[in-house]
């Protein structure tokens, strides 16, 4: 259903060039288009979507611990779950699973924390968060452990396939779309971008978007621009065919350890986000390492799965189920929000930073960059505007 405007040749000119053809470049060449603007994208790869988008697990929640980054994620859930509507891709199935999100805790001081949160996602209009007691959840959710003392569950969360979706939104652009082709440098006078350099020549523009994920300091550097963005390995573990994964569970998170699963092909992805990652320098090839998922499946580790979902463990003694790795870099900002707007160079915008929520921030991302390249929004009203002043942020769960 989905098909692009691949170009042969470069064009000469553009009026909004981006850069970068995962997910986020999509959306915004997607919202570009929406708001008049002829849109361009240049990918690096020989396909779209294929450097960390494709290595994601394609999960939304509403449940953060802030009403920006709510309302963000908002606008793409309900871009969601109408998605062949609204961009006019009859038939497209972006696979999206509403099967909520489940964030079990075993401690009590857990339990409290918890319940102050779910009150705080009330306040800022995210009423349907409940608070399960553990017999609750377990009655709910079989697969539970005994010792899970509370959950906090939003049965509206949930899960889709990412690149589904970064592909509609490209088809739905009608993006010229240029593959293979290496930014390398931009022209910058009078204090704007005039030119974007490329590995197959130069494009004068009006606009650039840097969408260009883990790549994206590297890109502004090539502007002149410091922009303070942390790529992190993030890994993924598939498990291709596992039975005794139910089919209709949650996104199922363990708060003390933040390991968590969801069922996903016929078994179930598996993951967690490890604090004590390095920074590392953006990679083209992400290299997986065993050692994770030795982690979450063995019943022995501190980070097992089996710790709030037992039947993990019985697979574990049976012998592990087949699996395999994918890894990809998150883009962390200081304070893990991303970057949506005007750099310090006002044609020169950033589009980056999700810090991990790219999947489903980037409807909400791509309509803000857009909505002030066409002078709807200013960048004092948009509170992830690249300027603002960062608070270093602590690792939170996911
Ligand atoms: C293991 C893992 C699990 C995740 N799970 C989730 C999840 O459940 N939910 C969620 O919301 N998010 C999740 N994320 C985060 C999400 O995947 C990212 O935030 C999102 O994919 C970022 O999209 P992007 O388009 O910015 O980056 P990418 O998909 O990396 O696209 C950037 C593109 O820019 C191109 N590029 C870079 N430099 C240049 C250049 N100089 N010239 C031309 N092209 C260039 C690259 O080739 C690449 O294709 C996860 C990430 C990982 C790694």
């Amino acid at each position: 259903v989905a098909t692009f405007r691949v170009l042969e040749s470069l064009p000469r000119s553009a009026q909004v060039v981006i850069v970068g053809g995962g997910i986020v470049g999509a959306a915004t060449a997607f919202f570009a288009r929406r708001a008049g603007l002829s849109p361009l994208i240049i990918e690096a790869r020989p396909a779209l979507s294929t450097l960390t988008t494709p290595a994601s697990t394609g999960a939304f929640r509403l449940q953060f611990d802030n009403p920006e980054e709510i309302a963000l994620v908002r606008e793409g859930i309900e871009l969601f779950a109408s998605f062949a509507e609204i961009t006019g891709l009859a038939g497209l199935d972006i696979g999206m699973r509403v099967q909520g999100y489940l964030f079990c805790t075993t401690t009590e001081s857990g339990a409290v924390r918890q319940r102050e949160w779910v009150r705080a996602q009330h306040e800022w209009g995210v009423h349907d968060v409940e608070i399960l007691s553990g017999d609750e959840a377990r009655y709910r959710f079989p697969h539970i452990s005994r010792d899970v003392v509370q959950a906090r569950f939003r049965a509206g969360d949930g899960f889709l396939k990412p690149k589904r979706v970064a592909l509609g939104l490209a088809a739905a652009s009608r993006a010229g779309i240029c593959l293979e082709t290496l930014v390398t440098g931009f022209e910058v006078s009078g204090g704007v971008v005039k030119t974007v350099h490329t590995n197959r020549g130069s494009i004068s523009c009006e606009h650039v978007v840097d969408a260009a994920g883990p790549f994206s300091g590297k890109l502004a550097a090539m502007a002149g621009l410091d922009i303070d963005v942390r790529p992190r390995r993030r890994m993924k573990l598939t498990m291709p065919d596992v039975p005794e994964v139910p089919a209709h569970a949650p996104m199922t998170i363990d708060e003390e350890t933040v390991a968590h699963w969801r069922p996903g092909m016929n078994g179930a992805y598996a993951l967690f986000t490890d604090p004590s990652t390095p920074v590392a320098d953006p990679e083209w090839n992400v290299r997986p390492d065993s050692q994770f998922a030795f982690d979450l499946l063995s019943p022995a580790s501190e980070r097992s799965l089996a710790r709030i979902s037992p039947f993990w463990a019985e697979l574990a003694e049976r012998g592990e189920p087949d699996w395999l790795l994918h890894a990809g870099q998150y883009e962390y900002t200081a304070d893990h929000r991303p970057m949506l707007g005007p750099s310090a160079i006002p044609n020169f915008h950033l589009n980056c930073g999700y810090s991990g929520h790219g999947i489903m921030g980037s409807p909400g991302g791509a309509r803000v960059v857009v909505d002030q390249i066409v002078g709807r929004l200013k960048p004092r009203d948009n509170p992830f505007d690249p300027n603002r002043a960062m608070v270093e942020r602590p690792f939170d769960i996911l």
